[in-house]
């Protein structure tokens, strides 16, 4: 006979011995997935019985997540300012960093018409639209299968969104009032040192940066005023070591308000800015 327990423990012993990090709680988590039990039902009942065939299924997640595969693609799901996203190979996994950047244009979108550029799971557009009463949302992404997602999550949250394939502005053709994203932003060099479920796992196009990592915030920032109303914001993530650079970026695109903030490690996470054409009258 097996059960739960024994599972769990073969689970953390696979994937301590294979050096995968936070390996324990990762068992637990695919034991809690595979069984859809929660804590509270598996500490109540550990010794339940499970047949063989469930033991050899929760047993190839763990060897999945023993090969530095993330697990939200084991899952295929990822948890972004309280709403459940869809989340496979092909698409950025949400970051919790990254709701530092939607929690500061819910201040300000209410009624907007929001632009996000390289919207990968459409996490950022569609918190916006579920939670910040954005007037429209626009998404645009290069990969297809990425748009793909995005049009599922909007269907799964019962948000209306559009999604349009675009190389940065490309087959963008109006002005917003918020234009927000979290690109790309790694430096090539850089990659190779991530960790493995990062580098071999996620999708390069959605991490690199290319040379110095800032080349989306230049390309976007060329042409800032082309798609952004006067009045508007522009709210970028960055890498820790941008934010200076990137504020240049913003200066030189004719912004004012230029801010960058910090995640809760105290490190440059978020860089705002906002096209205050007549300085000195607010925007409404
Ligand atoms: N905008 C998406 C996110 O924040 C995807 C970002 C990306 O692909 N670099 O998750």
């Amino acid at each position: 006979m097996i059960t739960l327990q024994d599972a769990l423990k073969s689970g953390r012993e696979i994937l301590t011995e294979n050096k995968i990090d936070n390996g324990e709680h990762d068992a637990w988590l695919l034991l809690a997935f595979q069984f859809k039990i929660s804590r509270a039902v598996y500490l109540a009942e550990p010794l339940k019985e499970i047949t063989q065939k469930d033991y050899e299924t929760y047993l190839d997640l763990i060897r999945k997540r023993s090969r530095h595969i993330p697990l939200q693609y084991i899952t295929g799901e990822q948890e972004f300012m309280g709403l459940d996203f869809l989340v496979r190979e092909g698409v950025l996994i949400p970051r919790q960093d990254t709701e530092i950047l939607v929690m500061e244009a819910l201040k300000v979108c209410k009624d907007k018409e929001v632009l996000d550029i390289c919207t990968g799971s459409g996490c950022i557009l569609l918190s916006l639209l579920k939670l910040g009463g954005v007037k429209q949302g626009t998404g645009v992404d290069i990969s297809d299968e990425a748009l793909e997602i995005a049009c599922e999550n909007a269907k799964r949250l019962r948000v209306t969104a559009e999604f349009r394939k675009s190389d940065i502005y490309s087959q963008v053709n109006k002005k917003y009032d918020i234009i927000i994203s979290n690109p790309p932003y790694i430096p090539t060099g850089v990659i190779t040192t991530l960790m493995e479920e990062v580098k071999d796992n996620e999708p390069t196009i959605a991490l690199d940066g290319k040379e110095d990592g800032l080349y989306f915030y230049r390309e976007i920032c060329k042409r800032l005023k082309d798609y952004l109303n006067p009045g508007g914001y522009v709210f970028f993530e960055i890498g820790y070591d941008q934010g200076e650079a990137v504020k240049k970026l913003l200066t030189e695109a004719g912004m004012d308000d230029i801010n960058i903030i910090k995640d809760l490690a105290g490190l440059n996470r978020v860089v705002t800015g906002r096209w205050n054409e007549k300085k000195g009258e607010p925007f409404t």
